[in-house]
């Protein structure tokens, strides 16, 4: 391991309790997690676990500063600069969070200090950048009367993240909730707290007033639930597992009817047709998207549809682009993949392999590498072949470097397997067929399709899945109209000349 990288994260003052009103405090009732770093096995114990009693106190804050107005009513100009120095403040920080992420959720440095931390930044910029390029309506009715369409804040918003990408699922909501004029309590995952509660602080420091913005750590069943029940919660953005997803559309039932938006999982295709040539180039796509932070993806091509023509021949090249992807010690400065978040999670993943196994598929990637360091939760890249289309490695989502191969006779058959599953997040079709391209990516229920290639991304899309995989966006435009209301204000004018 490197020494510098092991000697820095030794003088971190890690940050552990709940930020809440602009400061760090205990939780009330003094709860902590104990937790092992799946990097090594390190104790990372210590988190506060907070309850609905510190819940009700973060939203009591957020309300205060809501009904002050003080951010609410600021200009957007006013809001936009203390984004950029927010933004300024994370990319200063970027090295202590790259570790304080690496060590919490075992994804490597590498990865967090290039890569996601760096996309966390840029939605911070690119929301300021578009809210004043938004504009609301005015519609002549008629000659005496006039309607105006505007946005308001919907008040206090609850956010609720998962741990496999923390800062860049927080910002993607966090940033459109807070430059609409709400004021914010995320609930951060109990595996991955650590960087978003230094964020607080930098946030504060930035200049968005105290109470505007509260984190709350802790378990999802106990501070989750509580903040998505609580009836003065206006909003509840989560990203996470469709199975919560599913009941945090029951606690908005079971309280206001707070508006929800749901980012949740996905079991995302990945079709290759004979119609396309540079399958050297497929295979090196496929394997990053879906290996990548362990599969660890939410829209992960975790489903190979292939042509049974070409599939012998894709598989070889598969195969050698797959051993890139073994995982490494992820604080390894070179190391592209490390270790799956938790020991929990590797558990989970395994049971799932042990499963395909037991069903029949065969697995024929090489398994048989040592571990990369001892003590810690790492999965070698996983490839299943012969694989049934309705047992649970082709259906569930695992969240790790398990893929499955899945072969078709005919276009339509692709189409039938893709859209066999309760996900729709994304999907892609590899063809140099024009019409067979449009045809497909018509045809298939999902949010997002690419065609010859993989994981596009950028803030200008929207993301988003349809069935199980969600409800809303995050990222592009549309992120706005989220975190807001429509308010119809109409206006009728009396005609007070005579000669009109
Ligand atoms: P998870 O559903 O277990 O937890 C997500 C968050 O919900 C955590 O903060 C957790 O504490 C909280 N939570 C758990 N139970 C709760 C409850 N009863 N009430 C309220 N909150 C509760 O998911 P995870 O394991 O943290 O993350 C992995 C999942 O997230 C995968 O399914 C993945 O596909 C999904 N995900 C989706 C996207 C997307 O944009 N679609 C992005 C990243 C991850």
């Amino acid at each position: 391991m490197n020494k510098t990288i092991e000697s820095k994260l030794q003088n971190l003052n890690i940050e552990k309790r709940a930020f809440i009103d602009g400061i760090y405090v205990d939780s009330i009732e003094g709860k902590t997690i104990t937790k092992l770093s799946s990097v090594d096995g390190r104790d990372i114990s210590g988190l506060s676990a907070c309850t609905e009693l510190d819940i009700n106190k973060a939203v009591d804050a957020a309300m205060r500063s809501y009904q002050d107005g003080q951010w609410r009513k600021m200009s957007l100009k006013d809001k936009k600069n203390i984004f950029y120095k927010f933004a300024n403040l994370i990319q200063q920080n970027l090295e202590e969070l790259a570790l304080l992420d690496t060590i919490e959720t075992g994804r490597s440095y590498k990865n967090y200090f290039f890569d996601s931390i760096p996309k966390a930044i840029e939605a911070i910029r690119w929301f300021a950048e578009s809210v004043d390029k938004i504009y609301d309506h005015a519609i002549s009715t008629s000659y005496t009367s006039s309607a105006t369409i505007i946005r308001e804040p919907l008040g206090v918003v609850g956010i609720i993240t998962p741990w496999n990408d923390p800062l860049v699922v927080a910002l993607w909501k966090l940033s459109p909730a807070l430059l609409m004029g709400n004021s914010v309590v995320l609930k951060p995952a109990e595996q991955s707290s650590f960087s978003i509660l230094k964020v607080a602080q930098l946030a504060l420091e930035a200049g968005i007033p105290k109470g505007v913005f509260n984190v709350v750590p802790g378990y999802g069943t106990e501070a989750g639930k509580a903040l998505a029940l609580h009836n003065d919660v206006r909003g509840i953005f989560f990203t996470g597992s469709s199975l919560v997803g599913k009941q945090i559309l029951q606690y908005s039932g079971l309280s206001n009817m707070k508006k929800v938006g749901l980012e949740c999982g996905g079991k995302s295709p990945f079709i290759v047709t004979k119609n396309y040539s540079n399958f050297q180039k497929t295979s090196e796509v496929l394997a990053k998207n879906i290996f990548y932070n362990q599969g660890q993806i939410c829209s992960a091509p975790s489903r190979l549809l292939i042509d049974n023509t070409i599939k012998a021949k894709f598989l070889e090249l598969l195969l050698l682009e797959s051993g890139k992807y073994t995982p490494k010690n992820p604080l390894d400065l070179e190391s592209e993949v490390g270790a799956v978040v938790s020991f929990k999670q590797k558990e989970r993943i395994e049971a799932y392999i042990q499963s395909g196994i037991e069903s029949g598929a065969k697995i024929i990637t090489n398994t048989t590498k040592k571990t990369p360091v001892d003590g810690g939760a790492y999965i070698q890249p996983i490839i299943f072949d012969d694989v049934h289309l309705d047992s649970l490695i082709a259906q569930d989502e695992i969240f790790g470097p398990v893929l499955v191969v899945l072969g078709f006779d005919t276009i339509e058959q692709a189409i039938e397997i893709a859209n066999h599953s309760k996900y729709g997040l994304a999907a892609s079709i590899w063809t140099n067929d024009f019409n067979e391209a449009h045809y497909v990516s018509r045809a298939l229920e999902s949010g997002i399709v690419h065609i010859n290639s993989y994981g596009d991304d950028d803030y200008t899309v929207p993301f988003g899945g349809v069935k199980e995989s969600g409800l809303g966006k995050d990222k592009s435009i549309y992120a706005f109209d989220e975190y807001s209301n429509l308010k119809t204000i109409w206006m009728n004018f009396e005609i007070v000349r005579n000669d009109t």
